[in-house]
């Protein structure tokens, strides 16, 4: 029995620019036969461009069963930033098997988004999943004007634009001032990894809720050269839980992977 996860080749069939930061991909091809979507909310594929060997993770945006939708954050520099900055259309990528990590408990009272520009996609494609079956509220840190995103979620969204002034993330503060809802509900959110570190220990240690009532996603690092490979949380997780660890220790574990892994 073969352990190799399951890859993919596809080919970049449209690139077009939805806002100044934001660039969807629809990607398609004979390669794509077979992809079997998880259709988990927020799954993401791992993404190989060409000339390079390392991945970055994506998230599904959408898929039909033959073209699949990826929107990608252009920063300032990056291997996958500096590609799809270029006419990439006509190129072949290599994707990696989808996995995802949200997981709502079918009786949450509400559901709580939160994240930045790189976490737009997933709130997009959460909400238009689940926003019709419990009260949704997204805060979204972007750097774009929020006209350049009008119609980027679904119609009707409880949505916060949140301005990204200075580069400088302010997500744990917004965390922080939130006033929870009554009852128990569901809490996801994603952004740059220091940041997430902070919102769970608050998460954990203030508002005491259980890990089943949060998913809490380190998507990028603030570092000054190229980022190191995303790591995988899923393993470390049920790694930690068979050896009895507390959720802070597993993502202490998680944490410390990602700073271990080389570029
Ligand atoms: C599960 C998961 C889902 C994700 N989904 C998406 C998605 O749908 N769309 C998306 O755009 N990203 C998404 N990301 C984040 C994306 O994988 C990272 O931002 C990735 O590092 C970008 O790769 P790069 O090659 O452009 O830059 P890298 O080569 O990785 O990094 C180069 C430099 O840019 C900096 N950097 C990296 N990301 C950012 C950023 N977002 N803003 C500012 N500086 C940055 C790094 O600190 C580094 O200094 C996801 C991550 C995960 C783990």
């Amino acid at each position: 029995m073969s352990t190799r996860a399951e890859q993919y080749v596809a080919d970049v069939l449209a690139r077009e620019q939805v806002s100044p930061h934001l660039v969807r991909l629809t990607l398609g091809g004979a390669g794509l036969t077979g992809f079997l979507s998880t259709g988990i909310a927020d799954e993401w594929v791992g993404l190989v461009v060409p000339g390079q060997y390392q991945s970055r993770y994506y998230t599904v945006r959408s898929w039909d069963g033959a073209e699949l939708v990826l929107d990608v954050v252009v920063h300032d520099v990056g291997l996958v930033t500096e590609w799809a900055k270029g006419d990439c259309v006509g190129d072949r990528v290599t994707l990696t098997e989808p996995k995802g990590s949200f997981a709502m408990p079918a009786d949450a009272a509400w559901l709580l988004l939160v994240g930045d520009i790189t976490a737009l996609p997933a709130m997009a494609r959460i909400a238009a999943t689940h926003g019709g079956s419990v009260p949704t509220r997204i805060w979204a840190e972007v750097p774009d004007q929020p006209e350049h995103l009008a119609g980027y979620l679904p119609e009707g969204t409880d949505v916060a634009w949140l301005p990204l002034a200075d580069e400088t993330s302010r997500l744990a503060e917004v965390v922080d001032a939130i006033d929870w809802p009554e009852g128990d509900g569901y809490f996801w959110m994603a952004g740059e990894s220091a940041q997430m570190r902070a919102i769970r220990k608050h998460l954990m240690r203030e508002r005491k809720l259980p890990s089943t009532a949060y998913d809490v996603m380190g998507y990028w690092r603030a570092v000054a050269a190229r980022q190191p490979r995303a790591v995988d949380p899923g393993p470390i997780w049920r790694a930690g839980k068979a050896a009895g660890k507390t959720d802070e220790q597993i993502w202490a574990d998680y944490d410390r992977a990602r700073e271990q892994v080389e570029t």
